[in-house]
């Protein structure tokens, strides 16, 4: 037997806990892998904590990312050895995830894992981290930003998302101002390429609908008034890439950027993004993410306090990725 942490519906609401299960427990997917490394995203911390209904279905393993070997596969893409990243793709909702020593898995949402990162680097990355790669990518392909040409924000700046946007945007050349609740974290942000600071508070207060141009893009993993803010603060013909809502999920907005100032909104899905979109954003993650920097937006625990770690998440606490040791 092997430790899992599965959500349950005690009294109609979801619970999660540790739990055994054998092989024989795990869904009739086609590739089973040991898991290495899961990590901390903050939905998993919404299904861990209960705080969030993530589980769509229950007893459901809990944990959206996974990195490990293939243990056997019945698909010709796999074989034994293999070394994988599985990112989304429903896992924690509706497909069992990588809170657990071993999964078995869809062939086709299995992504090898890029010779650029060992095991417990693409954790540190993580759903968070590729997602902050894809709003990057988004930016660029919408033509907005250019290296060295006006200032790009990130919000949320110390979690997961924003840490690692950060350290990307600066390594390719953007001016970098991050908007962080957390004064103290200027050392850590500024240390991943961050030249300038927003005091979260500023941007989460109800302002006009048409404020002083100052963004020519940002990452946005705040939603609700701060969205609302950033975006009546991008300049004429920028673009602001939306994939969060740790502040919340409505947006108190007006069109007026949007028509008058020709500002794009631009949603950002990591779960059911397709693969191609997937390999591009690794690739932008080996070519532009200072070693050094993962380095130092990486922590590592064991499964054990997941349970801890999971309110710590929800509750903003958590500088950086959290990768998880699901053998401990
Ligand atoms: P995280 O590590 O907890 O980072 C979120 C950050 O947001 C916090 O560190 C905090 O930054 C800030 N924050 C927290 N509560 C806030 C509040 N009430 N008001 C304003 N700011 C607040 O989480 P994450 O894993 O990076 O995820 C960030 C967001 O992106 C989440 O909403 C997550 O669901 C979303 N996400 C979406 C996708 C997708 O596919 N679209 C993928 C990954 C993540 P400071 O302390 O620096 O202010």
């Amino acid at each position: 037997t092997f430790t899992a942490i599965v959500v349950d519906t005690v009294d109609g609401k979801p619970k999660a806990g540790f739990r055994q299960l054998t092989l024989d427990d795990l869904p009739d997917n086609d590739v089973l892998v040991e898991i290495a490394y899961s990590t901390l995203n903050y939905k998993d911390g919404l299904a861990v904590s209960g705080k969030g209904r993530i589980a769509r279905r229950t007893p459901m393993v809990a944990g959206a990312d996974l990195a490990g070997t293939v243990v056997s596969s019945r698909s010709p893409l796999w074989k034994p050895g293999d070394k994988v990243v599985l990112n989304g793709f429903g896992m924690s909702e509706t497909e069992w995830g990588g809170y657990s020593r071993f999964q078995k898995v869809k062939a086709e949402w299995l992504m090898a894992l890029p010779d650029a990162f060992t095991l417990e680097q693409a954790m540190v990355i993580g759903t968070a981290g590729y997602t902050a790669a894809l709003c990057v990518d988004a930016l660029e392909d919408w033509g907005v930003i250019k290296p060295g040409d006006g200032e790009v924000l990130v919000t949320g700046a110390a979690g997961g998302v924003g840490s690692v946007a950060v350290s990307l945007l600066a390594a390719k050349g953007y001016r970098v101002t991050a908007s962080t609740g957390r004064p103290e974290t200027h050392d850590y942000l500024a240390s991943l390429g961050a030249s300038a600071f927003v005091d979260r508070a500023s941007l989460a207060e109800k302002g006009a609908p048409l404020q002083k141009e100052r963004w020519s893009g940002a990452v946005d993993s705040v939603g609700s008034t701060t969205l609302a803010t950033v975006l009546s603060q991008t300049v004429y013909g920028g673009a602001v890439a939306a994939c969060g809502l740790a502040g919340g999920a409505d947006l108190p907005a007006t069109v007026l950027p949007h028509i008058l100032r020709g500002v794009a909104l631009l949603g950002v899905d990591s779960v059911f993004a397709p693969m191609a979109k997937r390999e591009r954003a690794w690739r932008t993650l080996a070519d532009h993410l200072d070693r050094a920097h993962l380095a130092a937006l990486t922590t590592v625990e064991p499964m054990s306090k997941l349970p801890e770690l999971a309110d710590a998440i929800v509750a903003g606490q958590i500088r950086g990725r959290v990768v998880i040791d699901v053998s401990r």
